[in-house]
């Protein structure tokens, strides 16, 4: 149990080193996370848009084309009128010039709107690529800034690290579990020592009788107020022969 319980203390310890590396950081990790988040939603909206401006012009090009066959048909049309021998033949045709008259109408409507929005999305799309260009340099400059910090605590990060993989081999599954249990749920303190005859934690007054047994270090005694893993002083000397 004493050797359990030192192990979980100087796994505290390292897990509380790497958290004041973290802190060191800043919001800097939070805020490159989130540039990056804005950079790739506005490429994403910026290839969408362009797919849109490339569909709606198609379809503007295709009601050209279909309006200059149309003119083509009604010429054709109106030299058969010239031609045809019967009146229910040449009002077959006035019917049909008139349908394709009423087309062209509609067709050229279809192409303003259809311009208009090719229009807007041109404009939409420069203030995208605008957006764009700026959160991009800010990521840049953000990245560089913490790339920096990164840089500076590398190789502690780096010695920490490994002490810690060498501490979590040696700790039992269950035991990781319910320390890394309470260290999330505790704003990453899990293992406190007995100060004052208080828990380090939460500084509630511990009892005698609770605080005797804990000096015994013969079970895994848990703050009744905080939940956090209490040791005695004995645990604590005794974790620093494993850093
Ligand atoms: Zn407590």
């Amino acid at each position: 149990m004493e050797t359990k319980l030192r192990f979980l203390y100087a796994l505290q310890q390292v897990d509380s080193q790497l958290d004041e590396l973290e802190d060191f950081k800043g919001e800097l990790p939070a805020i490159v996370n989130q540039l990056t988040e804005s950079v790739n939603s506005l490429k994403t909206k910026i290839t969408e848009l362009e797919a849109e401006i490339k569909n709606n012009k198609k379809k503007s090009d295709e009601a050209d084309v279909e309006q200059i066959s149309l003119s083509e048909k009604i010429t054709k049309y109106k030299k058969q009128q010239y031609e045809v021998k019967t009146n229910k033949q040449y009002d077959a045709l006035t019917h049909e010039i008139e349908n394709s008259e009423k087309k062209i109408e509609q067709l050229t409507n279809d192409i303003i709107i259809l311009e208009g929005n090719i229009k807007l999305g041109k404009e939409d799309l420069e203030k995208l690529r605008e957006d764009l260009k700026t959160a991009e340099q800010e990521l840049e400059e953000k990245q560089a800034e913490l790339d920096v910090i990164i840089k500076e605590n590398e190789e502690e990060e780096l010695k920490v690290q490994h002490e810690r993989e060498k501490l979590v081999a040696r700790v039992n599954k269950q035991d990781l579990a319910t320390y890394s249990r309470i260290r999330k749920a505790k704003n990453g303190l899990a293992v406190v020592s007995v100060k004052r005859n208080a828990c380090g934690g939460c500084y509630n007054s511990l009892p005698p009788q609770k605080i005797q047994e804990l000096r015994q270090n013969t079970n895994m005694f848990t703050c009744e107020r905080c939940g956090r893993i209490l040791v005695s002083d004995t645990i604590v000397e005794g974790s620093k022969n494993l850093l």
